[in-house]
């Protein structure tokens, strides 16, 4: 599991040494999800002398610039040693300052092609980078895409699934100019590009022909938005809510889009969480959203349906930024064992009761109780999940059988899908996964809902795909999500297995 990270400011001044510092701490965030290499693009405004001491012109943001591109194999802090190293060499000013400036990020965990600087994010529509993608996951259709590009004479260097995605959209944009639609807009570009794509995805795209715009779309892979007001009349108001105000306001503010909130946390708590199909638009300070509906199209799949333009409303991250951090420990993991005292007490807190007029304790999980008929008399109750949850699940079964009276048993997820295994209206299917995202489980997911059980989801994170998906669940509230020693802890706990979603 990559990680993709971006950072726009709009109408705020930010030097390019800042921007920088973003974009690596934004990539450091990421950086427990796992990755064999990174990169990152920002703007190069080679019609600007590089020389400090010359004035800039105003209207800096308007000239032609040719994004730079710096990727490594390896960790994030060989990344940065390489950048900086070529910055010097290359004479690139840290000092010049950009009121809108669109940058992009990415920590790569190679499936295909071995790591390497060509392998790595962004890739590139070829020299002049026209086009540039940092993608999260796998597209499944890449060889017919490859060899189509290539017999319109594109040449590939990498070994990526990737590198498809940047050269479509150059090829989309390109056979728009050619029919003489010189005013495409990058969204319909992209949306070109989604029709052709195959897999799972989160995918941010940024192009030199839209200085300063950026897209975000995904199937499958997760994506947040993040976004921070930098007007406090704004930021105080309630209209910061309203999904209109979001969408059509030219307040100075900075955006951020990254796989997981953890890269987003310390700049802003009011995140748009993306979802399956939804191209993301930034465009001077505004947010548009355009929408592949669920309604069949031309070609009976959803993508080739006309899409719609969506207004959604932001919520609020319910974690701190101490969570995200180390602390006094070295590794996320030692961090996690050392804090399952307080995880348990935090998962259990409100959901433990006493009194009533028997003086019982007894544990409510709010809104399971609605299904709670349901579970009790279903045939079986199958828990689903992959490595560390599917663990955790096992070391469940034994209370849960005991106290349900239900026969409990256990899939991985890849498992259930590869023999496409029996699943019953009368089972009741509880899928746990600590990022509420896990690939197989949400396939799982979607096949069992297909077949009519009851979907009960465990998960750490509020607004995940599971926890929308699922007919209800328990959010374990076990901190942010880190690692897997959290859910582990908290999930093999008997108290935490039937609640709400809340
Ligand atoms: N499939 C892409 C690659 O191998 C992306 C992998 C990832 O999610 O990091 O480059």
């Amino acid at each position: 599991m990559c990680g993709i990270f971006a950072y726009l400011n709009y109408n705020v001044n930010r030097e390019r040494r800042y921007i920088l510092q973003v974009l690596f701490n934004g990539l450091r965030r990421l950086e427990y999800r796992g990755y064999d290499s990174a990169g990152i693009s920002i703007d190069d405004y080679f019609s600007v002398s590089r020389n400090p001491n010359t004035p800039q012109p105003s209207s800096i943001n308007s000239l032609s610039s040719s994004p730079l591109v710096f990727r490594q194999e390896g960790n994030i802090e060989s990344l940065v040693k390489s950048v900086y190293q070529e910055v010097a060499a290359t004479e690139l000013n840290l000092e010049e300052s950009f009121t809108t400036h669109a940058g992009i990020a990415h920590t790569r965990w190679a499936t295909h092609g071995v790591p390497a600087p060509r392998n790595s994010h962004p890739q590139t529509s070829g020299s002049g980078n026209d086009f540039l993608v940092v993608h999260n996951g796998v597209i499944t259709n890449y060889e017919v895409l490859k060899e189509t590009l290539v017999r319109h004479g594109f040449t590939f260097e990498s070994e990526t699934d990737t590198e498809v995605i940047p050269k479509l959209a150059k090829f989309v944009f390109d056979k728009a100019n050619e029919e003489g639609d010189q005013t495409v807009a990058f969204n319909q570009v992209v949306l070109e590009v989604m029709r052709h794509l195959e897999g799972a995805y989160a995918l941010i795209f940024k192009s030199r022909h839209y200085p300063n715009e950026l897209i975000a779309c995904k199937r499958g892979s997760p994506l947040l938005l993040g976004v921070k007001e930098l007007n406090d009349d704004v930021c105080n108001g309630s209209a910061f809510h309203d999904a209109k105000f979001l969408s059509k306001n030219g307040n100075p503010k900075e955006l951020f889009l990254s796989s997981d909130a953890n890269a987003i946390i310390e700049h802003t708590k009011k995140v748009l969480v993306i979802e399956d199909g939804e191209v993301v638009h930034l465009k001077e300070g505004g947010v548009s959203i355009l929408k592949f509906n669920n309604d069949k199209g031309r070609n009976g799949d959803s993508l080739s349906a006309r899409p719609a333009s969506v207004q959604r409303a932001l919520s609020i991250l319910e974690m701190e930024v101490e969570q995200i951090n180390k602390g006094k420990y070295k590794h996320y993991m030692q961090k996690e064992i050392h804090e399952q005292p307080e995880s348990l007490t935090t998962t259990m807190r409100g959901r433990l009761l006493r009194g009533g007029s028997c003086k019982a304790k007894t544990v409510l999980l709010g809104g399971l109780k609605d299904h709670l008929k349901t579970i009790r008399r279903s045939r079986r109750i199958v828990f689903i999940g992959c490595g560390t949850s599917y663990n955790a699940a096992l070391a469940a079964r034994p209370i849960l059988e005991e106290l349900s009276g239900v026969p409990v048993t256990m899939e991985i997820a890849s498992d259930l899908l590869d023999r496409q295994g029996p699943i019953y209206r009368e089972d009741t299917a509880v899928f746990v996964s600590q990022s509420g995202e896990t690939a197989d489980t949400l396939l799982a997911l979607e096949y069992t809902l297909e077949n009519g059980a009851l979907c009960v989801g465990i998960t750490n994170t509020v607004g995940s795909v599971i926890a929308r998906n699922t007919h209800c669940g328990v959010h374990i509230n076990a901190g942010c999500e880190i690692g897997v020693a959290s859910t582990k802890s908290n999930s093999c706990d008997g108290h935490v297995s039937f609640g709400n979603w809340r």
